[in-house]
């Protein structure tokens, strides 16, 4: 069900930045449910399609991938009203994939708080704090090959989530929202404490409408109007290439939500690397072992030796010594989120041989007496 979100903002497939923001605004304000004129459904769609083509990012990867592609951050099937209600009003805080030490993703937010200052409440931008769900951490195991090379893994957990009656706003779908009258839909309220100072007044968030200055005229039945519920969730989780045992993925606004009004956590998946015999890692870097014999050692020979891509011939030169290492250019791990790889380092052990019969202890007799 792959949407078209330039028909929906209805610009062409090349509008700019700016373009796109126009249009987004000229819809939104028409098709805004407190208005005369409001579509809850279309306004749903265009803040959809702006969440998507109005982020760089997430533009570029759906005119690669469509509306369906649901990775780090989601969309598509993965973002919900809530979820874009939260983002709409904080100030875009688009954090998407981030690998530990890398910073690949994330940053091009742009700041919808901005744009939507003059439609929520007309006071400008809202500075309060919301409640944040808990954070979640998952371990994945991996095998050795699998953090080399990179690979897709499923993680399924059973978490609070947005309800998808109300899409986590609480209300009854289709009962509309009406101005919260604690706040007369500012959001905040303002608080007057006596302290040894005197009286100060701080700005709260408001209680009872969490902030969003509507409130539901019904409530949700299947969540109680609380707009979050229990449920299993699936994501595919891409791990990069080069990943190292103990190394995180975040998945932003993938942990638990808590409610209406609130700001889900983030979900972080730990990855758990296998050993693998015969391998051992250190960084990019792979450190391999080759056994080989006297007389292989002082002659040289040509040998075959494993690496992660496969068997591979090493020349061993003539007087090499126990210990000696050889190093094979970019056949180690590959660099996360970086290009190129590390190498193999192949270190060369000399067999001794535990039992040897009378003519060779003979022949190792004669050499003993010449060297
Ligand atoms: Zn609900
Ligand atoms: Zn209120």
């Amino acid at each position: 069900m792959s949407k078209d979100y330039y028909k929906i903002l209805g610009v062409d497939k090349g509008a700019n930045k700016d373009e796109i923001k126009k249009a987004f605004r000229k819809l939104a304000h028409e098709h805004h449910p407190d208005k005369k004129t409001g579509n809850e459904e279309k306004f749903k769609e265009i803040n959809e399609a702006f969440q998507i083509l109005g982020d760089d990012t997430k533009r570029a990867q759906y005119d690669q991938y469509g509306s369906d592609f649901e990775q780090q951050g989601g969309f598509g099937g993965g973002m919900n009203w809530n979820d874009f209600m939260r983002q709409a009003r904080s100030s875009g805080d688009f954090g998407g994939f981030s690998a530990q030490g890398g910073s690949a993703w994330g940053g091009d937010g742009i700041d919808l708080g901005d744009i939507f200052g003059d439609i929520f409440g007309g006071g400008g931008r809202r500075s309060s704090r919301q409640a944040k769900g808990s954070d979640i951490q998952v371990s994945v195991e991996l095998e050795f090959r699998e953090a080399i090379f990179g690979i897709e893994k499923e993680i399924r957990l059973t978490k609070n989530n947005a309800c998808d009656v109300c899409s986590g706003s609480g209300a009854e779908p289709g009962s509309g929202t009406e101005t919260c009258s604690e706040c007369r839909g500012q959001g905040q309220v303002k608080r007057v404490q006596q302290t040894i100072l005197g009286a100060m007044q701080t700005v709260v968030t408001c209680q009872r409408c969490q902030g969003a200055g509507q409130i539901p005229k019904k409530v949700c039945k299947h969540c109680n109007g609380k707009g979050v519920t229990r449920t299993e969730s699936k994501y595919k989780v891409k791990i990069p290439a080069g990943i190292a045992d103990g190394e995180m993925i975040r998945l932003t606004g993938k942990g638990e939500s808590a409610g209406v009004g609130s700001v889900a956590g983030d979900l972080y998946v730990r990855v758990h690397v296998r050993s693998e015999k015969g391998y051992e890692r250190q960084g990019f870097d792979i450190f391999t072992e080759i056994n080989i014999s006297y007389p292989q050692a002082v002659l040289g020979d040509k040998v075959e030796i494993e690496t992660l891509e496969g068997k591979k011939k090493l020349i061993i030169p003539e007087a090499t010594t126990s210990g000696q290492k050889f190093k094979l250019k970019a056949l180690g791990v590959p660099r996360l989120q970086r290009s190129g790889r590390g190498d193999q380092y192949v270190t060369v052990i000399i067999d001794v041989p535990k039992k040897v019969d009378r003519k060779t202890k003979k022949l190792l007799e004669d050499l003993k007496d010449m060297l």
